[in-house]
């Protein structure tokens, strides 16, 4: 795997949906190269704090009661 190609599947990699050869590439490529293995390092860090700070909000409650009595009238 090429350093660009780490890039372009960084976040495959994250999803857990890259191939398993295509995993076992990208593993391989940053326990050989540094900078790519330090990058990962770094946007995983971000990746999850992205992902902890964007947990679903509940609904505002004044919403769901309009959805409530507008699926209501539907039914
Ligand atoms: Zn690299």
């Amino acid at each position: 795997m090429l350093c660009s190609e780490v890039r372009r599947t960084v976040y495959l990699f994250f999803e857990g949906s890259l191939g398993e050869k295509q995993q076992v590439d990208f593993k391989t490529h940053l326990s050989i190269c540094v900078d790519c293995d330090t990058k990962t390092q770094i946007q995983l860090r971000l990746h999850r704090f992205v992902l902890s700070h964007m947990a679903p909000q509940p609904a505002p409650e004044h919403l769901k009661t309009r959805l409530t009595r507008s699926l209501r009238a539907l039914s």
